[in-house]
């Protein structure tokens, strides 16, 4: 077995982050009946869950898949995304808060701000994980932000290389020898 990449966000480091994200978005939608999470698939599993479980105001899960990297088809048309599962229930007229894990040419959030927009919510709002401002095409906007990290890609905490590293508690950076 491979010995696991160093981390770069340590889960202490993570769980400190999503604790103040939570208390922030407590505070953004104090007074609000109910906030509709919607997680996108998979990376944002393990973040969704933490912080989904540290806010108090009143909040449903939905969860969405769209294509990605290792889309080939996706890379060659420039970056088009498509939505693969969609949630279950309207969304018009509910506060929706778009949920990834990490933000890096900024097509897959600017794809689902437009999609959901369209579907009239009383309120839209993203929040991301991480966000790679130096890979960032699309000047999308990202209302809550949990870290700015390097151009590096990244393992851990949800996210994946060809399914591996998904579970480990903190974030890495993935050294190319174990690509
Ligand atoms: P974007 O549309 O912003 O270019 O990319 C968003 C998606 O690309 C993310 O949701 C994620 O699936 C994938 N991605 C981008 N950078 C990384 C990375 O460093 N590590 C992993 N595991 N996925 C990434």
């Amino acid at each position: 077995m491979t010995t696991p990449p160093p981390p770069l966000l340590s889960e202490a480091t993570i769980i400190d982050r999503v604790d103040q994200l939570a208390a922030e978005i407590d505070r953004d939608y104090s007074g609000i009946d109910e906030l509709v999470l919607v997680g996108v698939l998979k990376g944002s599993f393990i973040f969704l869950s933490d912080l989904a479980r540290r806010l108090t105001i009143a909040r449903r899960i939905e969860f969405i898949a769209v294509s990605s990297y290792g889309d080939r088809a996706s890379e060659e048309a420039g970056g088009s995304v498509r939505l693969l599962m969609d949630v279950r229930h309207d969304l018009a007229g509910e506060h929706v808060l778009i949920v990834e894990d990490i933000v890096d040419t900024g097509h897959t959030l600017a794809y689902l701000r437009r999609a959901f927009s369209a579907r009239q919510p009383a309120t839209l709002r993203t929040c991301t994980l991480l966000h790679k401002p130096d890979r960032t095409e699309e000047d999308v906007e990202l209302d809550y932000v949990g870290f700015t990290i390097p151009d590096v890609w990244v393992v851990g905490y949800g996210l994946d290389f060809a399914e591996r590293y998904r579970t480990l508690p903190y974030v890495a950076a993935l050294p190319p020898e174990l690509r």
